[in-house]
């Protein structure tokens, strides 16, 4: 239930309070905003909460230290110290050992943590600083008025503000509203990764299994695994464990998190996949050594016990044209406002290599310290300094259209790991053993280099 009216006029409306609304919100705070001046609104009763993301990256990590968020996600996540990339046969190809990182950051590792533990985290962080989200309130509508923009809701109520942050995910309606802003696949970017028929259809679950798996897949070394066969890739990795004080769902019992392309000429997947169709993928395609088929994993055959949580999603990559606008009316008097994208709203892609998130939050930090400092030297008059906010969204259009390039990069690589026949195959082979092509690998996905 909504327990409070939201104000009709705020200095900074962030519309969506998902990972990048939330971030957004708190880094404005502390960067001098007083709380009173932001509205966030979101137009779900209640967080969505689900699992998604579970990755966050040292970059990410070293984001959220400078607005002070990083301490209670970082000790309520697990450490991945190491990520296996197998074949088909078990054979590994590379084993990518996030300890390489050490000399550049006090996180060297991926802090493996659930989406839905990360948005409340950073939304106890917003409560503790005087923030609330108001919900639901779904935006509909946008105009300029005099001194600011005004966003209408369903609910027939309207906010206005001079700074309207559009956070409201993938299917932006800010975004839309402001027109101009069009969400298309990159330029300059080969062909669109939706169109691979063997890896744009994903499934992803939290689940748990009827054996201890401990011993293949450990918390403390944290490995993971991803294996690539020509049916497509499987990953697996350890999401939570009771013993090592990482918990979600309440489970008193290991959970994992796995992962899957389903082949397009397999047909739709379903949108949440219950036990038996995960059980029969993970024979499919995953290691032998969770099978519960006796001939393929004679020592103990592995059964899935309990699904947690569980999607279907197809891949593509878009970005918006520009992440700020200036918005005027026709007449004098609408002087209007400025809006500025961020997190999925701004740019979407494949989840390969675990980056939405870990940008959106990147995106979000820089946001609320930009915005801040224009509104602290700008006093008023939204026009001064115009040129900061958008040197900012260009930095940021590049660091996203850079991430993009790096996940079709990785999606190529799966795809030639598919292939044991191909050039690339034999190539990631020998690449693999060369420590500087794994220590680049490592770096990329750290997002140490496009910070
Ligand atoms: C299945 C799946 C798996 C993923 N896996 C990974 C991964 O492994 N690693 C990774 O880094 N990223 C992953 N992502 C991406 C990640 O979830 C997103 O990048 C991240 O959620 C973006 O955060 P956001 O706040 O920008 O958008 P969202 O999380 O989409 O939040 C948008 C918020 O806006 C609200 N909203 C929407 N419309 C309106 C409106 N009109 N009015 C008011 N409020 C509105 C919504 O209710 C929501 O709360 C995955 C995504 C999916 C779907």
């Amino acid at each position: 239930m909504m327990s409070q009216q939201p104000p009709t006029q705020a200095k900074v409306l962030i519309v969506g309070a998902g990972p990048s609304g939330l971030t957004t919100a708190v880094s404005l705070i502390k960067h001098g905003i007083a709380v009173q001046d932001i509205v966030i609104i979101d137009s779900v009763l209640q967080g969505e909460n689900t699992s998604r993301a579970v990755v966050l990256h040292a970059a990410t990590l070293e984001a959220l230290e400078s607005i002070g968020c990083v301490d209670g996600l970082n000790s309520s996540g697990l450490h991945m110290q190491r990520m296996r990339l197998q074949g088909g046969n078990g054979s590994t190809i590379i084993t990518n050992d996030l300890s390489s990182l050490q000399p550049y950051t006090k996180f060297p590792y991926a802090c493996v943590i659930s989406q839905a533990h990360t948005e409340i985290e950073l939304h106890r962080e917003l409560e503790t600083l005087g923030g609330h989200v108001f919900r639901p309130l779904k935006a509909v509508g946008m105009k300029p008025v005099e001194n600011g923009l005004q966003v209408s809701f369903e609910a027939d109520q309207t906010i206005t503000a001079q700074y309207v942050i559009a956070a409201d995910g993938a299917r932006s309606v800010v975004h839309t509203l402001s027109r101009w802003y069009l969400l298309r696949r990159p330029d300059g970017l080969d062909k669109d990764e939706s169109t691979d028929p063997r890896t744009s259809q994903i499934i992803l679950a939290d689940v748990s299994f009827d054996s201890n798996l401990e011993h293949i897949f450990p918390t403390d070394p944290y490995v993971g695994s991803l294996s690539i066969c020509s049916d497509g890739i499987f990953l697996i990795a350890p999401l939570a464990h009771p013993k090592a004080k990482s918990t979600v769902y309440d489970a008193t019992e290991p959970i994992y998190r796995i992962g899957f392309s389903v082949p397009l000429d397999k047909g739709e997947a379903p949108s949440h996949p219950g036990i038996e169709v995960l059980q029969s993928y993970v024979g499919a395609q995953g290691p032998m050594v969770i099978s519960s088929d006796p001939s393929r994993n004679p020592g103990k055959p592995v059964h899935l016990k309990q699904v947690y949580w569980s999607t279907r999603f197809r891949t593509h990559s878009a970005i918006a044209d520009i992440f700020f606008k200036r918005i005027r009316g026709d007449t004098e008097e609408e002087n209007g406002g400025i809006v500025m994208l961020v997190g999925d709203a701004a740019h979407i892609h494949s989840p390969i290599g675990g980056q939405g998130m870990n940008l959106a939050i990147r995106d979000a930090v820089g946001l609320g310290a930009i915005v801040a400092k224009h509104i602290q030297s700008t006093d008023a008059n939204i026009n001064s300094n115009l040129q900061t906010l958008q040197d900012f969204a260009q930095e940021r259009h590049g660091k996203a259209l850079k991430q993009i390039a790096m996940t079709k990069r990785f999606t190529r690589l799966v795809s030639s790991l598919m292939n044991p026949w191909s050039i690339g195959y034999w190539a990631l082979y020998v690449l693999g053993n060369i420590p500087f092509f794994r220590r680049m690998l490592v770096w990329q996905l750290s997002g140490l280099g496009n910070r």
